[in-house]
């Protein structure tokens, strides 16, 4: 176990990366907001595969989130997320206050097509890729990290976030990494802590559904039918579903059967006052 660095500035950032590039060196960036589990430790693990140095940036990002949302009870736990992160080897921490990251009159934002429109999770939060897109941004180029590594949980994010760094010549590689669950199927999440006891034992159902569905779909059972029929499942096991829908992959337009391109399932459901997602490939 080593001791980690923490840089709270851009500029002590950048000192770091400076060197460690002089060194000839390559950096990795592995973006969170902290309240991290084994599903972050595994990007950090990728990320030691592409690179000799790797950075965890800890920054609960208050533009991507609206306002009725859990931005002030986001869990925030450094003292843990330190801990862990020393016994994976990581370098250093980039814990930046909310000022450091956006200075007195900040006023610009980087504006999002393609992926980040296409009715998904931007239907129901409108002005969220917005916000991830702008600080992934400012953390890209805060950092002159040569990759950045993002799981494939949020895989609409994915999506836009390597759109954007291909289409700003950001000049980083974006590493996809699988979403790691616990052993019931269910997505690791730092928000799978405000769930209840009976919420947490129902919680799995979301990924089973999504297992069952993609082996229809595999079967060639008609898409439409295999969609309704899960997404029924969903609400009827207590979930209020706010999307669960078949997409291409790569580009997230909608798919009407397996001839249009390889398939994507993605889900949004919220029990109690939690919302998860997840995703699987057919
Ligand atoms: P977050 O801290 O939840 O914003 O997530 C930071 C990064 O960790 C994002 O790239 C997420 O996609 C990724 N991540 C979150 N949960 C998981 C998981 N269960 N498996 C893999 N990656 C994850």
């Amino acid at each position: 176990m080593s001791q980690v660095a923490v840089f709270e500035t851009v500029k002590a950032m950048r000192e770091a990366v400076a060197a460690w590039h002089a060194a000839g060196e390559k950096v990795a960036l592995v973006p969170t907001m902290g309240a991290l589990h084994e599903g972050h430790i595994a990007l950090v693990t990728e990320a030691q595969k592409h690179a000799r140095r790797v950075i965890v940036s800890i920054f609960v990002n208050p533009t991507q989130f609206a306002p009725h949302e859990d931005f002030k009870k986001y869990p925030r736990t450094f003292d843990s997320d330190r801990a862990q992160l020393e016994a994976a080897n990581a370098d250093a921490i980039y814990f930046p206050a909310v000022e450091e990251m956006y200075p007195p009159g900040f006023a610009s934002r980087v504006l999002l097509l393609g992926p980040a429109a296409v009715g998904l999770e931007d239907r129901f939060r409108p002005t969220h890729f917005e916000g991830v897109a702008t600080v992934c941004c400012k953390l890209f180029t805060q950092s002159k990290a040569d990759f950045a590594i993002f799981g494939e949980k949020d895989y609409q994010q994915l999506k836009v976030v390597t759109r954007m760094a291909r289409d700003l010549d950001l000049g980083i590689e974006i590493v996809p990494l699988a979403t790691f669950r616990e052993t019931d199927g269910l997505a690791m999440s730092s928000r799978n802590r405000y769930l209840s006891a009976d919420e947490r034992a129902l919680a799995p159902t979301l990924h089973k559904v999504m297992q069952a569905l993609a082996a229809r779909i595999r079967n060639d059972d008609p898409l439409f039918q295999a969609v309704a029929d899960a997404q029924n499942e969903i609400i009827t096991a207590g979930f209020e579903l706010d999307y669960l829908e078949a997409r291409h992959a790569d580009t997230l337009a909608p798919v009407t059967s397996r001839a249009d391109g390889p398939i994507r399932l993605l889900i949004a459901a919220r029990i109690g006052g939690t919302r998860l997602i997840d995703n699987i490939g057919v």
